[in-house]
């Protein structure tokens, strides 16, 4: 069966997710397809009153549903069939997700709709089984640590991965007993639409599950200083990050997660399996073509190996098949929007200004939609935005090391700290350099997120706070009560 199909016959759920019930509202926001850049849907923008309302429902039916009072395998339960019905309706979701995003749809079916699936899964099984503890304490005293969700939690999602981020957010908060209100992008709101809609089709409680469109200044503003928020859980850029932080700052002290922003150094040794390093770094920069928090930006190789590495990336990045995402036959992402194209352009545009040269790419695509070749760019300076800013596009920048120390000190950025790749035979000194990287995460011999869930994802320094997937991630959505009884 052919996965393709035609964008303009799907039918897109404008509007916002409330107490159990889609409320289809009016557009106020253009939401553009990046493969042909033609309008199709629309966003409304979800006020402050709005905003109350879904968190009301939020708080409602947390007291009427017993979500967190019951016994957790009931929340498993729940949970275990919200996933069944989502990867029945895989074709459903894959289709929304497809249409106004970059993923194409031979990777959204099976890739992103099975992960926020499988995020559902994954945290739902901790609620039955991580708990609170007895501690020691004098022979005449009892001492516990109960732990208990904080309630509402308010979740905010980026354009570049809108159904598996969804899933991220929902699977540990939900698990752990809270309640969700989520907002996803403004550029690809519709899946955690259909998400909630499914929630309530599997028998979750209605009003556990919200989703508000809207923007960041309006909606997310409205959602991260909302008094009955009791936890903010965001993914997204540095900058939207620190402006969440000094909301919250403003409006009301509460815990954060913020998964933000990187510019992930990949470290080649002559040693290396260079066939196996040139497949890594392709898919670890082309990928969602850059627009991955975790794109493996900046590749470091050893100056013996910088021509036969080269040589091998060339031919890895001038054999995408771009094309619109509801083609089956398409596996290289469009860019988001011409802003960010245009963006993307005049980084490298100042680079090569500045003398840095275009080892492939360095252009846009001469088709519809916005496509941006596979870039490599060698001999850039280190100061140009090129090196040290996110561009969140199919570009690598090429540098070259002589030595370990070297390696070391060209791979830390000094504001982002969200991952790297080390490639190297040398088990020794892979272990070396992955412990003198400051990331949040490290791959060795490898590149890109598995589906061992079981890992913790979250940055060092800007790249954020607290973890996504893992223990941690479903830890983070509960808090603990110190309880001491003399006996
Ligand atoms: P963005 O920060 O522009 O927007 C992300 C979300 O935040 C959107 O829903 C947006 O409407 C909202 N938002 C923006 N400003 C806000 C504010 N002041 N208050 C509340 N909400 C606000 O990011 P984007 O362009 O959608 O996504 C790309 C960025 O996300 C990149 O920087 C990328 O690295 C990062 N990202 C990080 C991870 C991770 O796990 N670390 C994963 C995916 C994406």
């Amino acid at each position: 069966m052919s996965l393709s199909f035609d964008p303009s016959a799907i039918d897109l759920p404008v509007g916002h997710h409330i107490a159990g019930r889609f409320v289809p509202c009016d557009a106020a926001l253009p939401v553009l397809r990046p493969s042909d850049g033609v309008s199709q849907g629309g966003c409304p923008v979800a006020d402050a009153d709005v905003v109350d309302r879904a968190v009301e429902a939020a708080r409602t039916a947390l007291e009427s549903s017993g979500w967190a009072r019951q016994r957790p395998r009931e929340r498993v339960k729940a949970m275990h069939r919200w996933a069944d019905l989502v990867e029945s309706e895989a074709e459903w979701l894959g289709r929304l997700e497809s249409v106004v995003s970059t993923r194409p749809i031979a990777q959204s079916i099976p890739g992103d709709v099975a992960i926020a699936a499988e995020q559902i899964r994954f945290f739902a099984e901790f609620a039955d089984k991580e708990g609170g503890d007895v501690v020691p304490t004098a022979a005449d005293r009892l001492g516990m640590i109960e732990t208990e969700p904080y309630g509402v939690v308010g979740a905010i999602t980026p354009w570049n991965f809108p159904i598996s981020m969804a899933g991220w957010k929902f699977g540990p908060a939900l698990a752990a007993g809270n309640a969700v209100v989520l907002k996803p992008s403004e550029m690809t709101p519709y899946t955690a639409v259909a998400l909630a809609e499914l929630s309530v089709r599997a028998g979750l409680p209605a009003g556990l599950v919200n989703v508000v469109l809207g923007d960041g200044a309006t909606t997310g503003n409205a959602l991260t200083g909302h008094p009955g928020v009791a936890k903010v859980s965001f993914t997204g850029s540095t900058a939207a990050g620190a402006a969440i932080m000094a909301n919250v700052a403003r409006t009301g002290i509460k815990p954060m997660t913020l998964e933000l922003g990187g510019k992930s150094p990949q470290v080649v040794f002559a040693d290396a399996d260079l066939d196996l390093a040139a497949d890594c770094i392709a898919r670890g920069i082309l990928s969602n073509a850059g627009q991955v928090c975790v794109a493996g930006s900046r590749l470091l190789v050893e100056a013996p190996v910088v021509d036969a590495l080269t040589e091998r990336l060339r031919a890895r990045f001038e054999a995408v098949a771009p094309g619109p995402t509801w083609d089956e036959a398409s596996s290289y992402s469009p860019i988001i929007s011409q802003r960010q194209l245009a963006r993307i352009e005049s980084i490298v545009a100042a680079a090569t200004a500045e003398g840095a040269e275009t080892v492939t790419g360095g252009c846009r695509l001469d088709r519809a939609g916005a496509f941006f070749a596979p870039t490599i760019l060698a001999g850039v300076g280190p100061d140009s935005p090129a090196i040290t800013e996110e561009i969140f596009g199919p570009v690598l920048t090429l540098q070259s090391f002589s030595d370990e120390a070297e390696a070391i000190a060209l791979a830390d950025h000094p504001t982002y700290g969200l991952c790297a790749g080390v490639y190297t035979r040398d088990i020794s000194r892979a272990i070396r350099v992955m412990r003198s990287i400051q990331a949040g995460t490290v791959w060795i011999n490898r590149y890109g997120r598995s589906t061992d869930h079981i890992l913790p994802t979250g940055g060092y320094k800007g790249s954020g706070l607290g973890k996504d997937l893992g223990r941690e991630a479903y830890l983070a959505n509960r808090r603990t009560k110190s309880v001491l009884i003399d006996l």
